[in-house]
């Protein structure tokens, strides 16, 4: 039988030294930013049944969980330093463990984000992890920063996540091989560090968020903190190499207002094109633009030829579900 203690001790203390003055084993951990930086600091949930399905790759979930916190600080532009985990198990399953903490643990590692503390408990099956993370004062990328002009880009593809839910659940027939190249998507998210680190570095964006509800419901959290209104042109929205393949009405549809697509939305200076290209190109993240910023609020959805697009406009809200 494996014991709270042992169970921390064998799937989630490491032996290699970390950056946190003192780690996992005391009451608190004890960390240190570098001088003169600001903490970023943010917290995720993965609940079963809500956020996944029963039954999930144990390794992605670990993978997953950390990826969606990463993703916050991405979308501030700072540095990963550590993290925090709570963990409500159902059972101390030591395959279900040694998955989770490898698919955890190798994200964690390319970041270098330190597993510094957390809470172990039996309940049914929920992740919550809080990261830290540094940025220089001033400089984090809030959501309140797009002006009047500014382009609208998002990085990555959406929507893949999105169709993967729809084959899952069957909302219509995807062939396995759209769905296998849709699924790693939904199940391995990598959070934007690089660019958002970039956009901040290089002053290079007024306003980000990441896109974890669906484009159109994030876009319009930006613009509500900003006062300002934008117009976006559906059809650039970047579909993810597997919604492609599907008809214009779900591409539009599955970009717009997908979900859990962890990409970054940011706004920025039309004069700042060139250096957003070679910021993201250094990253290797593509970039798109898909729109303007404007003085008049609300958003305003068009085609390629600029004429109005009508789409349900609500992104995704864990309590308007029946
Ligand atoms: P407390 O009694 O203060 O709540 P615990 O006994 O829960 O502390 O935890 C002992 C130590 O193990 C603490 O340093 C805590 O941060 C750490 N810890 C507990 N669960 C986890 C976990 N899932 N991952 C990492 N560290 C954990
Ligand atoms: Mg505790």
């Amino acid at each position: 039988m494996l014991s709270e203690f042992d169970l921390i001790k064998q799937y989630f203390v490491r032996e290699r030294p970390g950056r946190a003055i003192l780690g996992i084993g005391d009451d608190c951990a004890l960390l240190q930013p570098s001088a003169g930086m600001q903490l970023a600091i943010s917290t995720d949930m993965l609940v079963e049944n809500r956020h996944f399905f029963a039954g999930a790759d144990a390794r992605c979930l670990g993978h997953k969980a950390l990826a969606v916190n990463l993703s916050d600080l991405a979308a501030m532009g700072a540095t990963p330093l550590a993290f925090t985990l709570a963990l409500a198990l159902p059972k101390a399953d030591r395959d279900w463990l040694a998955g989770f903490s490898a698919g955890l643990f190798a994200l964690a590692d390319r970041h270098g984000c330190e597993l510094i503390g957390g809470d172990t408990t039996r309940g049914p099956l929920n992740i919550c992890i809080t990261v830290f993370g540094e940025v220089a004062p001033g400089r984090a990328l809030r959501r309140s920063g797009a002006i009047a002009g500014d382009d609208v880009w998002v990085s990555g593809s959406l929507g893949d996540a999105r169709l993967t839910l729809a084959g899952l659940r069957d909302e219509f027939p995807v062939d396995q091989a759209t769905l296998v190249l849709a699924s790693e998507r939904m199940h391995l998210p990598e959070p934007r560090l690089a660019l958002g680190q970039a956009l901040v570095s290089g002053d290079l964006a007024h306003a980000a968020l990441d896109i974890s509800d669906g484009f159109v419901g994030d876009l319009g959290h930006i613009l509500t903190a900003s006062r300002v209104g934008a117009r976006i042109n559906l059809d650039a929205l970047p579909a993810g190499p597997a919604l492609l393949r599907q008809d214009q009405r779900t591409r539009r549809q599955f970009c717009a207002q997908g979900g859990d697509d962890y990409e970054l939305c940011f706004t920025a200076n039309a004069a700042r094109r060139a250096a957003i290209e070679a910021a993201a190109l250094a990253c290797g993240t593509v970039v798109t633009r898909v729109g303007v910023i404007e003085a008049a609020p609300g958003l305003r959805l068009v085609d390629g030829a600029n004429g109005a697009v009508e789409l349900d406009a609500a992104g995704f809200d864990h309590f308007a579900l029946p």
